[in-house]
């Protein structure tokens, strides 16, 4: 593993990007999407460290959050093989974040690079 990315991270939203979402249900995690699933393993094989970011663990306390946090877990082991750190907030060690909510925006320019398929907006950006 080179030392360059020793103290990054790179993050995962899970519904909808590493889980298939129908809609919260019982609130267990949905069937995982293999290509991204693939694409996190191969970043882990590579040496990065890989974090589920995820507003499931965001507002909840108690014994609900203490369930969501039992949920990916087990579902992280199913998938991974073991847990991975799970979080609400990014930080400055961040190096990028895979979300099917997010728009992709090029650095210090505003221009937009992705496009928002939820609301239909930024399809045809140019
Ligand atoms: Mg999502």
């Amino acid at each position: 593993m080179s030392d360059k990315h020793v103290n990054g991270w790179i993050g995962f939203d899970l519904d909808g990007t590493l889980a298939e979402y129908h809609g919260w249900g019982d609130g267990s995690v949905g069937v995982p999407i293999e290509r991204m699933v693939n694409i996190v393993k191969q970043f882990i094989a590579d040496g990065y460290t890989c974090k589920i970011v995820t507003a499931r663990v965001s507002t909840r306390e108690g014994q609900e959050l203490q369930q969501q946090k039992d949920y990916i877990e087990q579902w992280c082991i199913e998938v991974f093989e073991h847990p991975l750190e799970v979080t609400h907030q990014k930080d400055f060690h961040m190096y990028c974040l895979f979300d099917d909510r997010a728009v992709a925006v090029e650095k210090n320019t505003g221009k937009i690079l992705g496009h928002c398929p939820s609301l239909g907006l930024f399809q045809n950006k140019e």
